[in-house]
């Protein structure tokens, strides 16, 4: 096994995880197998508990890990399926050490975090590389481990502004210290570390400056880690000056000195290290020149090249809780702009603040209000994602109701299937108090009900997560059509209540009109509904935007896209083949021209200004991560 170690310095934010999951793809282009690793310094056990507004999505693989989003990126990048040991955090390797204490297994020892704890890193870093994630047998040829957080920024003055250690620093030290033994432990050849830096330009100069990477590879080094290769992260590429002191002051061959420039969209990336050899130099390191090949991109290439000339939008508002972070639902945005792409569309997504719909803000802010439902009214699609607690969720009926009623494509994702469960109750059936025992445990009509697959009881572990079969109980159905008239689908859950349908009330939903179509093994559990005489309206209790791929868009993502550009009874004809509906040619127009909206807002982001992957820069959301 063969080692990347990617660790970003200066300022956090700089795109590791995509420059990360880059090194993999160029790798995987040259013939090799490619797993990876994220270690994630922050004291929770997974990322199951932590706030989507803070932190991000919390992605959800196949085997029910809550991990970082930085494991979506790797999945969708590699096309391959993690497993929660891919993701370490402070608090799994602290558990595991103290459960091993427990058990007697240090034999009276003092348990230190010098060796007991780094020993545990190295243990479990060389354990889960070996796990295959391909889908084929045996272990993967590299290892792709990206290091959170930031190295070499405040260590090396030891103090931030405010005099105080930073937080992240003390948290990374046990894995710095142990990749630093582990690197040691591989030997030479069997490792390679690329530094992510930033090199910034002075405005008033045009000057690129080096300092702050020179620093931040000073701290590395004072750490016992040394750096093969550095990827430096500037708005344009680096001059060959530039690169020659970079190389004299940090000890790195000016040929290992890659520059990250800004990109029209993330699919460059590969590419970008590619055309700079940055595999040749990764290969060199790691002893694998005689065994990979010429790197071949070409699909990368066409995917990159075609969203840069897609200008014919598609706009899809996202009414949610959290779209002041549009990494908050990066998933989904993915998974939109996948199909968006198949569907030969530029996507424009809305971010609609549910509460803003509602009638309080009417009153309280009417302006808010008024947008809101300018942007819904304005959109080909609406989509609903999944969501926790009872904030917004009026709003969120609201976007629903209207969708139906308006015969406007709709996608409810786990919460949004389950408000669309509600709204239908509410409006079509005349049950005004049909609700969801999540927002109203006294409801006399609970159409959604608690519904764990463990105990009923007690709250913990309580959560239905990971991936669950879903049967299809009618074939004639756009859902069962999209993925292709197949029996069944696996897709990933996330929940703990679930859209139950009293047996006696089932022929009086489908009369009305709404239709159960995908069920769990039981029948029990509702899994996938739809309004037959509605042109797209979808709502499943999983969430299918986890497994969406570049090349190969989520089914019912594809349904949406297609549906609210026109597109999907030609896609109906031809399921199996995301493209074949749209005629081949595509526009030659690679020139991104503004579009204003009837709103009076360029592309739609009339509400929190986040630049779309489309035409925003490489990186550049407005929160400085993880596009
Ligand atoms: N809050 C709902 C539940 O727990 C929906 C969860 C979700 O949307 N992921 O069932």
């Amino acid at each position: 096994m063969k080692y990347v170690l990617v660790t970003g310095g200066v300022v956090s934010g700089l795109g590791k995880g995509v420059t990360a999951s880059s090194i993999g793809v160029v790798l995987k282009a040259c013939g090799l197998r490619v797993t990876s690793i994220k270690i994630d310094p922050y004291l929770n056990t997974d990322a199951g508990t932590m706030s989507p507004f803070e932190h991000g999505e919390v992605f959800v693989l196949d085997d029910g890990g809550e991990v970082d989003l930085d494991l979506g990126n790797y999945e969708r990048f590699l096309d391959i399926k993690l497993t929660c040991d891919n993701n370490i955090t402070t608090g799994k390797i602290y558990q595991s050490v103290i459960n091993k204490e427990r058990r007697g297994d240090y034999l009276g020892k003092t348990v230190q975090v010098v060796p007991h704890i780094t020993d545990a890193i190295q243990e479990w870093i060389e354990r889960v590389a070996v796990i295959p994630v391909d889908g084929k047998e045996g272990p993967a040829d590299v290892c792709v481990i990206e290091l959170g957080g930031t190295i070499g920024a405040t260590i090396f003055s030891r103090h931030n502004n405010n005099g105080i250690l930073d937080a992240g620093d003390i948290e990374s030290m046990p894995f710095i210290e142990a990749l630093g033994q582990f690197s040691y432990r591989v030997g030479p050849g069997n490792f390679c570390l690329v530094h992510v830096s930033l090199v910034p330009v002075l405005s008033v100069v045009g000057e690129q400056k080096t300092k702050p990477t020179q620093h931040s590879v000073r701290g590395l080094r004072g750490l016992g880690l040394t750096p093969n290769i550095l990827a430096c992260r500037s708005t344009k590429v680096l001059n060959e000056n530039v690169k020659e002191k970079l190389s004299q002051f940090c000890h790195v061959p000016a040929s290992n000195i890659i520059t990250l420039n800004d990109v029209t969209n993330i699919w460059h990336i590969p590419l970008l290290l590619r055309d700079q050899k940055a595999h040749d130099a990764i290969l060199k390191v790691l002893n694998l020149q005689g065994v990979a090949r010429e790197p071949d991109l070409d699909e990368w290439t066409n995917r990159a090249k075609l969203c840069d000339s897609l200008h014919d939008p598609v706009r899809i508002a996202m009414v949610g809780k959290y779209t002041g972070l549009s990494d908050s639902y990066l998933s989904v945005w993915k998974a939109l702009l996948h199909a968006s792409v198949a569907c030969r569309k530029k996507l424009v997504v809305d971010w609609v603040p549910s509460t803003d719909l509602e009638d309080t803000t009417a009153k309280e802010a009417p302006d808010a209000y008024k947008a809101a439902w300018n942007l819904l009214k304005g959109a080909d699609g609406i989509l609903v994602p999944g969501g926790f607690g009872d904030r917004g969720v009026q709003g969120k009926i609201l976007a629903a109701k209207y969708a139906r009623e308006k015969n406007v494509p709709y996608l409810g994702i786990c919460l949004g299937m389950q408000i669309a469960v509600i709204e239908f109750a509410r409006s079509v059936m005349n049950l005004q108090d049909a609700n969801s025992t999540e927002f109203d445990p006294d409801t006399r009509t609970p159409c959604v009900v608690f519904m764990p697959e463990g105990s009923k009881t007690h709250m913990g572990a309580t959560m239905r997560l990971g991936s669950r079969r879903t049967y299809f109980e009618v074939t004639d159905c756009k859902a069962a059509k999209l993925y292709g008239n197949v029996s069944y689908v696996d897709e990933r859950h996330r929940h703990r209540y679930e859209s139950q349908v009293n047996p006696d009330m089932v022929a009086k939903f489908e009369s009305a009109g709404l239709a159960f179509v995908g069920k769990d093994e039981t029948g029990k559990r509702m899994e996938i509904i739809e309004l037959p005489a509605h042109p797209y309206f979808v709502g499943v209790q999983f969430h299918p935007e986890f497994k969406s791929r570049p090349g190969k868009p989520s089914a019912l993502f594809l349904g949406l896209i297609a549906s609210s550009c026109g597109q999907l009874d030609a896609l109906l004809q031809n399921p199996s083949q995301p493209n074949k509906h749209i005629p081949a040619k595509i526009s030659s127009n690679g020139v991104f021209s503004p579009k204003v909206y009837p709103n009076g807002h360029q592309n739609g982001h009339a509400y929190k200004p986040v630049k779309s992957l489309v035409n925003g820069n490489y990186y550049a959301n407005g929160n400085g991560v993880h596009v």
